[in-house]
């Protein structure tokens, strides 16, 4: 009989990880402080009272402020016309205090977008959703990349060094995760599989992976036995599911079944701690990044 602890994978602590990759950002953000002799700067823009929206433009503002990044916050109401929204962006566009430019998504009804997202200045479009930004990805240029599929190759880099010929299973094909996560693995030599709802007998090419990156949006979908013996395993999934008693607010579950994949893998992420606080991470790294290209200094060290 096999110790279970034996059996049971690596923790990959993404809450860790970002707060040392945090604490990078901020001492290389005091340096730029002393040569540009201004602040990086991150505008984010939310338009209407999304509750989760407003959490996540809350929790920007004070990460950008505690790694000595100036956040500039722009709250405008749901009845915002979409000629408001593009004269702020082209405004943001114009301010050299400004750096990288985000725009909370989802928009209310009847705002565009990709129309929005098509008037960001591709490069202050820290969050890399310009179709500029998708085609320098595709292509290999420089430009700036999704923060969340970012920080999962940060992860998996950070816990397997070289990923040159692991077979990866992507699953899932958003813009903003999927498709640049197959990106990302292609770019690290991976061998890339991206599976998605129309995928035929998932759990069989899961079963191939070496690395697991599950973005579906699908409460504990991934079950264990699809999961190859010591694979690492990335859950992107954010998924609140029914309140119980002992939880009011209903339990927050990723997109694999947790227990049972880490009785199999060699890693995993848990939900939450793992992915979700790399995202922000990235976007302070992504705004820190635009500030030195648009002062014209060399890139960061070891972002
Ligand atoms: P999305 O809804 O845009 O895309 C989901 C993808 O999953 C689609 O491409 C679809 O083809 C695929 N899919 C749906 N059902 C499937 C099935 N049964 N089998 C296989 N594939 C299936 O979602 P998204 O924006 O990519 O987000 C995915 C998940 O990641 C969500 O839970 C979201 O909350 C979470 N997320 C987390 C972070 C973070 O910071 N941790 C950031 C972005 C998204």
């Amino acid at each position: 009989m096999p110790d279970p602890l034996e059996t049971m994978a690596a923790r990959i602590d993404g809450k860790a990880f970002a707060e040392r990759l945090r604490a990078r950002i901020g001492a290389a953000a005091a340096d730029f402080v002393h040569t540009a002799a201004r602040r990086p700067g991150l505008a984010v823009v939310l338009v209407g009272d999304d509750a989760a929206s407003q959490v996540y433009v809350g929790a920007k503002g004070r990460a950008c402020e505690e790694a000595g990044i100036a956040s500039f916050e722009h709250r405008l109401p749901a009845t915002t016309s979409a000629a408001e929204l593009l004269t702020l962006v082209e405004r943001l566009n114009r301010d050299g205090e400004v750096d990288g430019i985000l725009v909370q998504l989802p928009l209310p009804q009847g705002l565009d977008e990709q129309a929005v997202i098509a008037a960001i200045d591709p490069d202050k479009d820290v969050d890399g959703f310009h179709v500029i930004n998708a085609g320098r990805l595709a292509v290999g240029q420089e430009g700036f990349v999704p923060c969340t599929p970012l920080g999962c190759l940060m992860l998996l880099q950070d816990h397997l060094g070289d990923l040159s010929g692991l077979e990866a299973v992507v699953i899932g094909r958003s813009n903003i995760v999927g498709k640049p996560m197959a990106q990302l693995l292609t770019d690290a030599n991976a061998t890339v599989t991206l599976a998605h709802s129309r995928t035929r007998d998932l759990a069989q090419v899961v079963r191939r992976a070496d690395i697991v990156v599950a973005a579906v949006g699908r409460p504990e979908m991934v079950r264990g036995d699809w999961i190859k013996p010591g694979a690492c395993v990335i859950d992107v999934g954010i998924n609140r599911l029914a309140p119980t008693d002992d939880k009011p607010k209903g339990r927050l579950v990723g997109d694999v079944a947790f227990a049972e994949a880490a009785a199999v893998a060699g890693a995993i992420t848990p939900v939450p701690g793992g992915v979700g606080p790399m995202t922000i991470a990235v976007l302070l790294r992504n705004t820190l990044v635009a500030a030195h290209r648009h002062a014209g200094l060399p890139p960061p060290e070891g972002l």
